[in-house]
C-alpha cells in the first residue's frame, strides 16, 4: 500500500499532535501516525501539570471544570529546606489535568485543522530519493506495510526518537540513543491520606534538596508522592526513602505506582536537516530543572510549524538551509537557558542539608516571588562563606558550574544562522560541554555513599 502526503507525523501526543494541528492548519496534507491505539493514546501516565497560559500562548482550546481532561487549577507552589524550613512561596497558574483525555482532547483538534492519524501504526523506518534525501517513511499497520512518500518527517516518537535514531550518522542531525543515563526518572505514588483533613493537599510542595514533591491528587483526600533522580528507577526509590526517613510526611495508604522516565541530556545540536525535523522528547528539550517537557514542546513546534509552513509553499522540498533558523530561534527563546541550567544545576546540588538550608534562609538560589532580585548574590554567598553556612568546597562548585553555565548559555545564543559556521560552533560546545558535569555520575557517588552507609540518608 502507497500514501503520499506533505507531512508524515510519527507519534501523537503532546508534540506530534500540536505540530500536526498547525501544519494542517496552513492547509498542508498531513498524516500521524502513533504505535499506540486510540483507546490508550497518552496513559503512560495520568497526572500532568501544565501552565495555563500555555493554551492561550499556543492557540489550544484550554481544558476547563466539567471537561473529562480537567481535575483542577493551582496559583501556588512551595518550596521547602532540606531540613523542611524557610517556604518560598511561587505564583503562577497552572492546570492538573488528566493526560488520556486531554490526547483526545489534541486529536479532536488536529482532526478539526484537516489533519488524518493512524493509530496501531509503527514507524518502521526512513526511506530516502535518489539524491539521498529524506522522503518518505515504511510503516505497519496490523502486520501490513505502508510506503508513504513524503516531503517532511517529524518525529515526535518521544524519548525512543524512532525516526532520529534511524537516520545515517552524517545526515545532518546526531543521532544518538538517549540511553538509561540520559534519563530522569519520575516514580509517583498515589495514595490516600490517613487524616485528610488536617494534611489536605491542595498545592505543590517540593523539597528540591531531594528532588521530591507532594501534590494535589484526582480525589480529595488523596495525593501525590513524587520523585524525580537521575541514573535509575531504583536509585529514585532511594532517594525517596531518605528523604521519607529524614522528613515528617502525612500518613497515608499507598494505593498505586506510575513510573517512567524523560530525557535529561543536551538535546541534539541540530534539530532539523533535510525534510526532518526532531521534536519534544525526541529533540531531549525537557526543562532540567523539573523534567516537564509539554509546553517547551509546544514552543519548538510552534517555530517549526512557522518555518516549515514558510519554506513548503508551492510544493518545495524543505532543504537543510532553508529550515535552518529554527535551530538560532529555539535557541535564543529557550534552549540557551535550558542548556545554562543543564550545565549548572549540578553545582546546586552537590551541597549539605544544612547548606541547602542555609541556601533557602537566605534566598540563595531559592527565592521566593516576593524576594525575587532583592539583595546581592556575590554578597549573600560571600557572607554564606564567612558564616560557616556555605563550606568553600561547595561555593567553589556552585562558581565552577555558574560559570560553565554562563559560557554554554553566551555560546547557545551566538548559535549560527546558517549551516557554514556550525561545525566550529559544534567543536566549541563539545569543548564547554566536556567541562560541566554529568548528573548520572553523581547520582553514582551518592548511590555508593548510601549503600557503603547502609542508609536510607
Ligand atoms: C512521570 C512523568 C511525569 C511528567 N509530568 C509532566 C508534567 O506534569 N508537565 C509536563 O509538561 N511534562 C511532564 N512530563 C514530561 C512529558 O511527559 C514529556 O515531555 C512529554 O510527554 C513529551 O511529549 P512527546 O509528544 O514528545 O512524547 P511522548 O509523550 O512520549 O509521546 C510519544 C508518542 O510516540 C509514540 N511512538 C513511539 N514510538 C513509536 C513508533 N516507532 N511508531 C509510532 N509511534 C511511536 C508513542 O506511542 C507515544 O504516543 C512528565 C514525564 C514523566 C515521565
Amino acid at each position: 500500500m502507497e500514501r503520499e502526503v506533505d507531512v508524515l507525523v510519527a507519534g501523537a501526543c503532546t508534540a506530534g499532535l500540536y505540530f500536526a494541528g498547525l501544519m494542517a492548519k496552513q492547509g498542508y496534507r498531513v498524516l500521524v501516525c502513533d504505535r499506540s491505539s486510540e483507546a490508550d493514546l497518552g496513559k503512560r501516565y495520568d497526572i500532568i501539570h501544565i501552565a495555563q497560559g500555555s493554551f492561550a500562548q499556543f492557540g489550544i482550546p484550554e481544558p476547563g471544570p466539567g471537561d473529562p481532561d480537567y481535575v483542577q487549577a493551582f496559583h501556588q507552589s512551595l518550596q521547602r529546606s532540606a531540613l523542611d524550613k524557610w517556604p518560598k512561596n511561587n505564583y503562577h497558574d497552572v492546570l492538573v489535568l488528566r493526560r488520556a483525555p486531554l490526547m483526545k482532547r489534541l486529536s479532536a483538534w488536529v482532526r478539526e485543522q484537516g489533519a488524518e492519524i493512524l493509530f496501531d501504526t509503527d514507524y518502521i523506518s526512513p526511506e530516502f530519493d535518489d539524491r539521498g534525501r529524506l522522503a518518505g517513511a515504511l510503516v505497519r499497520q496490523g502486520g501490513q506495510d505502508i510506503k508513504i512518500k513524503t516531503r517532511l518527517t517529524a518525529d515526535a516518537t518521544g524519548i525512543g526518537a524512532a525516526v532520529r535514531t534511524k537516520l545515517p550518522q552524517d545526515y545532518g542531525v546526531e543521532n544518538f540513543v538517549t540511553g538509561p543515563r540520559d534519563q530522569f526518572y519520575v516514580v509517583l505514588r498515589y495514595v490516600r491520606l490517613q487524616r485528610p483533613e488536617e494534611d489536605k493537599v491542595e498545592l505543590t510542595c517540593s523539597w528540591p534538596y531531594y528532588k521530591t514533591w507532594i501534590a494535589p491528587q484526582l480525589v480529595p483526600g488523596g495525593a501525590i508522592l513524587g520523585v524525580g533522580a537521575n541514573l535509575s528507577f531504583d536509585y529514585a526509590n532511594r532517594c525517596w526513602e531518605r528523604f521519607a526517613s529524614r522528613l515528617k510526611l502525612p500518613e497515608y495508604t499507598f494505593q498505586y505506582l506510575e513510573q517512567s522516565s524523560t530525557p535529561y541530556r543536551r538535546p541534539p545540536y541540530s534539530f532539523v536537516s533535510c525534510g526532518f525535523v526532531a521534536l519534544g522528547d525526541a529533540a531531549c528539550i525537557t526543562n532540567p530543572w523539573s523534567g516537564e517537557g509539554v509546553p517547551y514542546a509546544w514552543l519548538l513546534c510552534s517555530i517549526a510549524a512557522e518555518v516549515f509552513g514558510r519554506v513548503m509553499k508551492d510544493g518545495a522540498f524543505p532543504v537543510k538551509e532553508s529550515v535552518w533558523e529554527l535551530n538560532r530561534r529555539y535557541q535564543q527563546a529557550q534552549g540557551a537557558l535550558f542548556a545554562q541550567n543543564l550545565a549548572m544545576l549540578s553545582g546546586a546540588v552537590k551541597c549539605s542539608p544544612e547548606e541547602n538550608d542555609y541556601e533557602f534562609k537566605h534566598s540563595i538560589i531559592f527565592e521566593d516571588d516576593a524576594d525575587k532580585g532583592k539583595g546581592n548574590m556575590v554578597l549573600k554567598l560571600l557572607g554564606g562563606l564567612l558564616s560557616g553556612g556555605i563550606s568553600f568546597k561547595s561555593l567553589s562548585d556552585l562558581a565552577g558550574a555558574a560559570g560553565i553555565g554562563g559560557k554554554i548559555y553566551k555560546h547557545y545564543m551566538a548559535f549560527p544562522d546558517k549551516p557554514e559556521g556550525f561545525a566550529e560552533w559544534v567543536r566549541e560546545a563539545e569543548a564547554l560541554w566536556s567541562k560541566a558535569d554529568n548528573m548520572a555520575d553523581l547520582a553514582d557517588r551518592d548511590l555508593a555513599a548510601m549503600t557503603a552507609a547502609s542508609i536510607p540518608g
